[in-house]
């Protein structure tokens, strides 16, 4: 609930009572026409209504801003001047009753100094802040105005009727009234367009046609001429009290805080930029002209001399203009072609540069290693300073005849022309590389980051793609690991291109079914009876060779197809996992299925599973999904997924043990209950006595922590033998059955049935 809404509800009221004297006055003014009254009858009325005013100032002054209360309190000052001013012509009218306008020299002052007053507040009011050139500017389009409205009212004088026959007063009635006119209307337009900052721009617009009613009084005293009781002054003031407490409720309603400062500066160059304001001075101006050159035959000198003086400040205001519009194309120019944090030239730049080339060039692109995952450890502020070292780093070790560009997040580019020392060759990477084996200097610390590069050197219509093909060799390097360097190479080429082949027949090959799913045995030692299978995915392109899925696996990984292939795997693997459930009871094996690194990523994987193994009514504990060391090896969001999975109570193993990270510790974080034990050491045994030993220490472990050793690639019936001496229980290879369509596990079901 707002503190303000009793303020705004008390001046809403002060807004009828000042509209309320309106009626009073038209009431009074027609009865004075109709019957006789006294000649001051309208005065206590106009009176009130400054009352009102003052009471609506005074409220508004209790909102907003230190500066926003100081301008609404000078208001109520000359307001209270212009009450006092009332009461002495009400007095002035009592005494002089048949005199056009009834001013002693005490309440022309007492007005004089309201309307000054009134002035000075709103100049006085200060705008948001800005710069030094804006507030020129500004100034700038304050004095065109004044000069055009200067002309239009000094031509006005001569048209503009008084109430008094022609002579000195005449001229002085009219220059006092034009007067007040014209600062009026540059205090509203130096206001309006600088922004009132402290005081609700509603407001100040509301009071804008206030500078128009001393003209409209003198007019009106013209036409009230024969009613002696219609004092001009007295039928305007309740009109001012209108808007006056019209603004003072705007105002009230703002909450007195103008737009925030802050935003000023580019409030300002917008401002700047379409100014309409010298155009339409000119405009009027240009009307008045030729009306009056018309009118006359001639122009008048000093309409002359005063359109001079515009046409020069229009001039210097627009040659303002148009060199803080070429100093803004700059900025922006540059703030497209360089980036903020480090700043060093952007990719857009770099590329700029490249396509200009055509001599021989060298290219490499350098990606800080594992930096994801220091600036998640280390904080934004780390990773920044990070960069920037980094920046700064490769900068040094290539010297100023290269460009160094921040090409994407932690991935920086260089380009050297052919005299360069480092050119060609392998060069620049290896010194990339090498420069990045001392520490980092950030904040207190000394951080060791590795760099990977990637780099391509060639000649003129090779250059434009040696961004690219350097960004190739940094993705190969990075596939065989972090601080090394690659060299483009035309087999790249093709093995990117032959990725995109396979990765477009990937997509093809799910919409139309080519998938089929086989599973091979893993069987209990000694005997090699079934104990579950691992489903295994096949691959037969329409009219092509099968491809092994060692080869797509890592494909479909890469674009994300793996999502919906491994959901059409998990699904089709459950459903012969219940067939056989239905057909063989007890006697049906239980499933083991692979799930990928990019799977895991996948926040809804354990809802899948749980919806699958629900439809199928398949225990969780009959299946068990495979999962790579590597893909949960750094925690974070992979780690969490796996541990929803064993949530589920589905079993977790860990495929290929032995070699990824191998760390013992990820069998204690990661919530495994299987380890396979991985082709290459089953491969030595009866052999070399190394791996023997790892093999015997993995089942040793195994069993210590109460986790299910399988050992995988079985061959021989000497490695069987072995493996069940080393104490494995657990195996499954060619030795004891190939992967096998669904019908064929069938079949060995019912025949050892
Ligand atoms: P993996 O999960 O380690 O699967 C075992 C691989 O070893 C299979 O190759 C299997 O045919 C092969 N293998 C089993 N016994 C022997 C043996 O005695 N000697 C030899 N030389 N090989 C044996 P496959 O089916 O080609 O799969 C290769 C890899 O592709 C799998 O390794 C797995 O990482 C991936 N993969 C296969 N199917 C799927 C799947 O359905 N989903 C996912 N995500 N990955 C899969
Ligand atoms: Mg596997
Ligand atoms: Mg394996």
């Amino acid at each position: 609930m707002r503190s303000l809404s009793r303020p705004v509800h008390a001046a809403g009221l002060i807004v009828v009572a000042a509209c309320g004297w309106l009626p009073a006055t038209v009431v009074l003014g027609v009865l004075g026409i109709v019957v006789t009254v006294p000649v001051w009858i309208l005065w206590p009325v106009a009176f009130c209504s400054v009352l009102t005013s003052v009471a609506g100032c005074l409220l508004a002054a209790r909102t907003g801003t230190a500066e926003g209360r100081t301008f609404w309190r000078r208001l109520a000052g000359a307001l209270t001047v212009l009450a006092a001013g009332t009461v002495g012509q009400a007095f002035d009218t009592v005494r002089h009753p048949t005199q056009a306008v009834a001013m002693s020299p005490v309440t022309g002052a007492l007005y004089f100094g309201a309307v000054l007053l009134a002035v000075l507040a709103l100049l006085r009011l200060p705008g948001r802040g800005r710069t030094w050139q804006a507030r020129v500017t500004l100034g700038m389009d304050v004095a065109i105005v004044g000069v055009a409205s200067g002309l239009v009212m000094i031509q006005g004088v001569d048209v503009m009727p008084v109430p008094v026959a022609d002579g000195l007063l005449a001229t002085a009635l009219r220059g006092i009234v034009l007067g007040v006119a014209t600062a009026a209307v540059v205090a509203v337009v130096k206001v309006g367009m600088s922004g009132g900052g402290h005081v609700s721009a509603r407001a100040l617009w509301i009071l804008s046609p206030a500078g128009f009613l001393g003209p409209l009084a003198m007019i009106l005293a013209v036409v009230f001429q024969p009613w002696p009781h219609l004092a001009p002054t007295a039928v305007v003031l309740p009109m001012l009290a209108v808007l006056l407490t019209s603004a003072t409720r705007a105002q009230v309603r703002s909450d007195g805080t103008g737009p925030a400062v802050a935003q000023d500066v580019r409030v300002d160059v917008r401002h700047r930029g379409i100014s309409r304001v010298p155009y339409v001075s000119v405009g009027v101006t240009a009307a008045m002209l030729l009306t009056v050159t018309l009118h006359y035959g001639y122009l008048p000198a000093g309409l002359a001399a005063g359109s001079v003086v515009l046409i020069l400040l229009v001039l210097v205001r627009q040659h303002a203009a148009l060199r803080d519009n070429g100093l803004l194309a700059d900025r922006l120019a540059d703030q497209a072609r360089y980036d903020d944090l480090t700043a060093l030239p952007n990719r857009r730049f770099f590329t700029d540069t490249l396509h200009g080339r055509t001599g021989a060039t060298t290219v490499a692109v350098c990606d800080l290693d594992d930096f994801t995952a220091l600036n998640d450890r280390l904080g934004d502020d780390t990773g920044d300073e990070i960069l920037r070292q980094a920046a700064e780093r490769i900068a040094l070790t290539v010297g100023g005849s290269a460009q160094v560009a921040r090409l994407l997040g932690d991935e920086f580019g260089v380009l050297l022309p052919a005299e360069h020392p480092l050119a060609g060759g392998t060069r620049l990477a290896e010194a990339l590389v090498h420069a990045f084996q001392a520490p980092l200097p950030v904040g207190v610390h000394d951080l060791l980051v590795t760099v990977t590069v990637g780099s391509a050197a060639g000649r003129d219509e090779v250059v434009p793609d040696l961004l690219r093909r350097a960004e190739l060799a940094l993705q190969a390097a990075q596939r065989v690991g972090a601080n090394r360097h690659q060299q483009h190479t035309a087999d790249l080429d093709a093995s990117a291109q032959h990725h995109a082949d396979l990765a477009a027949a990937l997509r093809r090959g799910l919409e139309l079914g080519e998938f089929r799913l086989v599973y091979q045995p893993i069987v209990e030692l000694p005997l090699g009876t079934l104990h579950s299978v691992e489903a295994l995915v096949r691959w037969h392109p329409e009219g092509g060779t099968p491809v092994s899925p060692a080869e797509f696996i890592p494909v479909a990984e890469q674009t994300g197809l793996i999502v919906d292939l491994g959901a059409w795997i998990l699904e089709t693997a459950c459903t012969d996992a219940a067939a056989w459930r239905d057909r063989h009871g007890e006697a049906a094996p239980r499933i083991s299925v692979n799930v990928s690194a990019r799977q895991l990523l996948d926040p809804e994987l354990p809802a899948l599973v749980a919806s699958v193994l629900h439809r199928h009514a398949l225990p969780p504990q009959q299946v068990t999904l495979e999962i790579t060391e590597t893909a949960v090896f750094a925690g974070g969001p992979a780690l969490h997924t796996v541990r929803a999975l064993r949530g589920l109570g589905v079993g977790i193993a860990l495929d290929d043990f032995g070699t990824g990270h191998s760390s013992l510790t990820l069998l204690r974080t990661c919530p495994v209950t299987t380890l396979k034990v991985d082709k290459s050491f089953i491969d030595e045994l009866n052999g070399g006595p190394e791996q023997e030993a790892i093999a015997a220490s993995l089942s040793g472990i195994a069993s210590t922590m109460g986790l299910r050793a399988v050992a995988e690639g079985v061959e021989t019936q000497a490695q069987a033998d072995r493996l069940h001496d080393l104490g494995y229980r657990f195996a499954q290879g060619f030795h004891f059955a190939r992967p096998l369509p669904a019908h064929d596990i069938d079949a060995s079901l019912l025949a050892t049935a």
